[in-house]
């Protein structure tokens, strides 16, 4: 049985990524910080399937919790098979304007934090001689945005995180590539009115915003042995919205 880790499962994204890794028979270890509720109604949702989990509270950006929290997979399930780098925060405003403390939770949560996990989970994946590593960017990783330049900042550097381990790791059988979703319909976008997204979606060609399953569908797919020949990509899901 396989083992996957997703940061930030609790919520959006991560938590539809766990829901489909749990039907695939997966071991499944939900990372949360804050959200205690919803990872642990999460769990018991997975664990009501038949499928192994195990909730793992970390705050990703302190690597003594990082450290615990891949302790205690290893000791759990003995492997991790697949992470997938997924918590992140978002800020928007005028980068000139932008709280020193902000900026750099940003940087630490959305980069630091792969770099973290990335680093603790490949010696695992190393030993086992096999590994894959999907890591959440965004589209303003690729293409920058106005009043998120701490935020694409970060995103950006995940793609550099990306491409360096799949060319230093690529050679022990570990593959690493990213997903770039566009606008996706969760809490981190909650704070935009109905007129904001009809005007968003006025630009995006599939006209309508991203489900969290358009990118949960990729990353079983990346994380499966289909995806075996594909390393070091950064994938966009956006609906068109960044051609
Ligand atoms: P979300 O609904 O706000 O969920 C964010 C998740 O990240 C939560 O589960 C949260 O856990 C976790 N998290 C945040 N800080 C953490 C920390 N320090 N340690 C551990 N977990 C932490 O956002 P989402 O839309 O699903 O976003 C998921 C990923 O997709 C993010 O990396 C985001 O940047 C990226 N993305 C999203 C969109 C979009 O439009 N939604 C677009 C492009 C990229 P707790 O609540 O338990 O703290």
């Amino acid at each position: 049985m396989k083992t996957v880790l997703i940061t930030g499962a609790s919520k959006g994204i991560g938590q539809q990524i766990a829901k489909q890794f749990a039907q695939k028979g997966y071991n499944v270890a939900i990372n949360y910080n804050k959200s205690e509720n919803q990872a642990k109604s999460l769990y018991n949702e997975i664990t009501s399937l038949n499928t192994n989990a195990i909730l793992v509270k970390a705050d990703i950006k302190n690597l003594n919790e990082v450290q615990n929290m891949i302790n205690e997979i290893i000791s759990c399930f003995g492997h991790i098979d697949v992470l997938v780098n997924n918590a992140g925060i978002s800020y928007k405003g005028l980068f000139i304007d932008e709280n020193d403390k902000i900026t750099k939770e940003i940087i630490d949560t959305n980069l630091l934090g792969a770099i973290y996990t990335s680093k603790y989970v490949l010696p695992y994946m190393l030993k086992n001689g096999t590994g894959k590593i999907i890591n959440i960017s965004s589209i303003w990783g690729n293409v920058g945005a106005s009043l998120e330049s701490t935020y694409s900042a970060s995103k950006a550097g995940i793609i550099g995180l990306t491409k360096s381990l799949a060319k230093e790791y690529g050679y022990n059988n570990i593959c690493v590539n990213c997903i770039c979703p566009g606008l996706i319909d969760t809490d981190m976008n909650k704070n935009l009115s109905k007129t904001e997204i009809e005007e968003i979606i006025k630009q995006i060609p599939a006209k309508r915003i991203g489900k969290t399953e358009d990118i949960s569908n990729l990353v079983l797919f990346l994380a499966e042995c289909t995806g075996d020949y594909i390393t070091g990509q950064v994938i966009t899901v956006d609906g068109g919205f960044t051609l």
